[in-house]
């Protein structure tokens, strides 16, 4: 058993399914777009998954966080409006980003300083407390899915079966066979497309490309995908590549909402200066000349216009009024068209939203995540 592993981590374990076993108890993780090929009784990247005696063992049983949240805040704006979410997180990451958010949970294997204690959950057990929390999504989030992905089906599954949607917030990087594996029970998945530009991603740990195309299969899949990209100052802000990335999106598909969020100082990134909303309006623009038809600026409520809420792409009728993580207005039908001109809005709907608390967060356990 490798001994990095924290104990109790590494006894909340079962066999995997997303991996292939090589010639000498070799395995190959297909999780993510790493696709680490693990020697016996090695670790792979992400820290959480480990070979032992040429089996692949994954995280199981067990939750770092679980949280309450309006669904805007993971953020869809075009699913479920104004519902709660039930959002639960494990330890580990495949990328390490110095900006990272959610940093306690993702990073708390490889940083000392990020201590919190997870707590042993069954799937039954989440999907309990979910129903009594009046949660309508299910989510995993905080740490990054695709590495627990075995659980977060066992977690959907049971959810499926008492009548919640499922959704991952995720950093994208999957493979070919982990969106066939989630496919069926995933229904909506945040990409956070954290730049254009391959150098940059790989000083957070990863590569552009498998994210790119996990977009365009996810989006093939049938699965609802968002997109976010949180704008850093002279990281990710260039015109030309918020250009590009746009493009990209506008390609698998105009209708791909896009949230361009702003960033605040956090974990080891403490240069940049917090993002304005000016900056949020700008790169907005950008992504509305891309051929987006879904635009949105994100944590600066109150701040960029129009841009927290939904207009009909027929008519230009306001079919979402939004502050922060609140709906304020909905003129949606049940089906999702527009209440003015009748012309169906993309996205997953249902019954419109009644009063929605402004701020329902409630924090179960842990520490205080971010999406
Ligand atoms: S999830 Fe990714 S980082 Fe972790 S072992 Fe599998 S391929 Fe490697």
């Amino acid at each position: 058993m490798p001994i990095e592993l924290p104990p109790l981590l590494a006894s909340s374990t079962q066999e995997g399914e997303l991996y292939e076993r090589l010639p000498n108890r070799r395995v190959r993780c297909l999780a993510c777009g790493h696709r680490c090929p693990i020697p016996d009784g090695a670790l792979g990247v992400c820290k959480v998954r480990y070979n032992a005696g040429g089996r692949l063992l994954v995280p199981w049983n067990y939750v770092a966080n679980v949280q309450c949240d309006p669904i805007e805040k993971k953020p869809f704006f075009h699913a479920f409006p104004g519902s709660t979410t039930y959002s639960f997180g494990m330890f580990g990451c495949d990328l390490h980003c110095a900006y990272c958010q959610n940093w306690v949970t993702s990073q708390a294997i490889r940083d000392p300083d990020a201590a919190v204690t997870p707590v042993e959950r069954s799937s039954h057990d989440l999907v309990d407390e979910a129903i009594r929390s009046g949660a309508r999504v299910m989510v995993s989030t905080y740490n990054e899915p695709l590495i627990t992905a075995e659980w977060g089906v066992a977690v959907f599954q049971a959810a499926r079966a008492a009548g919640m949607a499922t959704a991952f917030v995720s950093n994208g990087n999957a493979t070919p066979e982990v969106v066939d594996y989630l496919r069926q029970w995933v229904d909506l998945y945040k990409v956070d497309l954290k730049s254009f530009d391959d150098r940059r991603y790989r000083r957070l740990g990863g590569r552009l490309a498998p994210i790119l195309d996990s977009i365009q299969r996810l989006h093939d899949a049938g699965i609802w995908v968002e997109i976010v990209t949180l704008l850093i100052e002279g990281f990710n802000d260039e015109p030309d590549e918020i250009a590009a990335l746009t493009r990209f999106i506008a390609d698998v598909s105009p209708e791909i909402p896009w949230h361009v969020t702003a960033f605040h100082r956090d974990y080891r990134m403490q240069n940049p200066g917090d993002t304005t909303p000016q900056m949020l309006v700008r790169a907005a623009e950008i992504g509305r000349l891309a051929g987006l038809k879904f635009v949105y600026a994100g944590n600066q409520p109150g701040r960029v216009g129009d841009l927290e809420n939904t207009r009909c792409s027929t008519c230009g009728a306001r079919v979402i009024e939004r502050r922060g993580f609140s709906v304020l207005e909905y003129a949606l039908t049940p089906e999702g068209n527009c209440g003015s001109c009748g012309a169906p809005v993309p996205g997953r709907w249902g019954v419109a939203p009644t009063q929605r608390a402004t701020n329902h967060t409630h924090r179960a356990l842990g520490s205080e995540p971010s999406v």
